[in-house]
Parts: structure tokens; C-alpha cells; sequence
């Protein structure tokens, strides 16, 4: 079976889809350490899997995916108050470089190109808890490494 055709990951037992399907039961059950990381997760997922962003979370989930690598999830829940409080993504100050531009121009290159994926952050396909918020990090820090060689 091939590989995932946009984060490149082996599709077999599972595809991205059902994993992140899975991954959002989880999300939904509120409990740690997967609700929390709800909006990380999302975001890893998108990014990911660029013909799934709608038109403009291609921006918030890359803003929010910078917020959570430089000052972990009271940063992400920061810009998340923001964006509610506003109308626009455009929130000002440092998110106004997080523009759709810079987000996803790159569509097509991204191929086989991500050093962990929903795979890796699935081990088994249970996403198990233990050191789970290790491999969101990871997952995050790959998906942002993946984008930001293209700018
Ligand atoms: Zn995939």
C-alpha cells in the first residue's frame, strides 16, 4: 500500500484519516493528556494534510503551532482568547507574519518531507497516553521544521 500522499506516512494497518479519527475521540473525551492538545492536534493534522485546511485555519493552526513551541499551551490558550475576542486571525502583534502566505504556498512540496507524523504520535494506533505530550511536541516541532524550509 503507498504512503500517505501528503504527510508520507505508511498507510498500513491504518490510514492518517482513521488515525486521526481516533485521535479525536480521544480529543473529545476532555480527558488529559489528549484534550488539552486538542487545538495542537488539529493543527499537526492540517498542516499536515494541506488539502484538508480550510481557507483560513491554514493560519490559525499555524499560529497556534509557534504559540505552543515557543511558550507551551498557556501560549496556545493566549492567542486562542485572542482570535475569539477578534474577528480576524490578524491578531496584533507577532501573528500578523502567521498569515495564510506564509502558511501555504508550499502545498505541493511538502511531500515525505515530515520527520514524525500522526503515525509516530499513533504508536500502536491508541495513541497511548504515556509520553503522548512528548510526541505532540515532537509532531509539532517536525510540522513547523517542514514549513519553515520553505520560506
Ligand atoms: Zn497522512
Amino acid at each position: 500500500m503507498k504512503p500517505c500522499p501528503e504527510c508520507g506516512a505508511p498507510m498500513d494497518p491504518r490510514s492518517c484519516d482513521e488515525l486521526f479519527h481516533a485521535l479525536l475521540a480521544l480529543d473529545h473525551s476532555r480527558q488529559e493528556p489528549w484534550g488539552p492538545l486538542h487545538g495542537v492536534s488539529v493543527s499537526c493534522f492540517l498542516l499536515q494534510h494541506p488539502s484538508r485546511v480550510p481557507a483560513d485555519d491554514g493560519a490559525m493552526a499555524w499560529a497556534l503551532l509557534r504559540a505552543y513551541l515557543e511558550g507551551g499551551l498557556g501560549e496556545v490558550n493566549r492567542l486562542v482568547g485572542r482570535a475569539r475576542r477578534g474577528n480576524s486571525h490578524r491578531v496584533k502583534g507577532e501573528p500578523s507574519r502567521v498569515s495564510r502566505d506564509a502558511a501555504l504556498p508550499h502545498r505541493d512540496a511538502l511531500r515525505s518531507r515530515f520527520s514524525v507524523t500522526i503515525k509516530d504520535v499513533a504508536v500502536d494506533g491508541t495513541f497511548p497516553a504515556v509520553e503522548f505530550t512528548q510526541r505532540v511536541e515532537a509532531w509539532a516541532a517536525a510540522t513547523v521544521e517542514a514549513w519553515s524550509c520553505e520560506t
